[in-house]
């Protein structure tokens, strides 16, 4: 995807960048682009596939919810950033937490942030199902892109929820993953309340925001360890 095309794709999601936006996105890409080479961050990796796969996409997200306020939001399993980090440079007000147990990925998402002179945004090296307590019951948003099954990503990131919280998973063809969730989402007094599909402009792939809304206080038993949610009955 061209920088016009963005900018006019942009337009349809009611998102107007400002240059400072456009500026911010291009040096976020040629770094991508220059730390990819020495650290295999991503599998995407020319200028137009990271406008539409990583910059596009992310913001797609805001079909979903409005995020022009000062929301507390967690990115779980961010990678090189996505969506967390494009969310960041176009809703400044949001406080953002980027998390993911990649080293390296952490290494270079504090340069980012640096080289942009972001605020108000943190990056945790940590895996998800063992973030500190005082993470509980603390963020309004947890959104997630490509890191597990519904099911599980639903148990590593709900606890982290406050009551009325939301946790969008960003998705490609969802209707198996939600089938084998329920059982979860019950334990976890959660509950899917939408599912907005779409396809991605110009390569017509299938997308979809699962959004799941937190309806009570978590039981403390959760999240369990890793191979206990994988191998837990549907
Ligand atoms: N969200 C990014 C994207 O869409 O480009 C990265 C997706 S990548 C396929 C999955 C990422 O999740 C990896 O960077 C991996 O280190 C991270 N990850 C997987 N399981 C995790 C866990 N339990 N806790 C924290 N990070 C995790």
């Amino acid at each position: 995807m061209t920088t016009e095309k963005f900018i006019s794709e942009l337009s349809k999601l009611n998102i107007k960048p400002t240059d400072q936006n456009l500026k911010d996105l291009a040096k976020y890409k040629d770094l991508l682009i220059e730390y990819n080479q020495k650290f295999n961050l991503t599998a995407i990796k020319t200028d137009k596939e990271i406008y539409l796969k990583h910059f596009y996409d992310s913001l797609t997200l805001s079909k979903a919810l409005d995020l022009s306020k000062d929301l507390k939001l967690l990115d779980i399993g961010t990678g090189a950033g996505f969506p967390g980090l494009v969310l960041k440079i176009f809703y400044p007000a949001l406080e953002v937490t980027l998390l993911d147990s990649n080293h390296k990925k952490i290494m270079f998402l504090e340069t980012v942030i640096k080289e942009l002179n972001l605020k108000n945004i943190t990056c945790l090296k940590s895996r998800a199902e063992s973030l500190p307590k005082e993470f509980r019951e603390y963020f309004d948003i947890v959104t997630s892109r490509a890191v597990s099954n519904l099911r599980i990503l639903s148990e590593l990131s709900i606890p982290y929820l406050k009551v009325g919280g939301k946790l969008i998973a960003m998705k490609g063809t969802p209707d198996e993953e939600i089938k084998e969730s329920k059982t979860i989402l019950s334990k976890l007094d959660s509950k899917i309340t939408n599912v907005i599909k779409f396809n991605l402009p110009l390569e017509e792939s299938n997308r979809s925001l699962i959004i799941i809304e937190k309806l009570k206080k978590t039981n403390n038993i959760y999240p369990r360890n890793y191979d206990k949610i994988v191998k837990s009955k549907l």
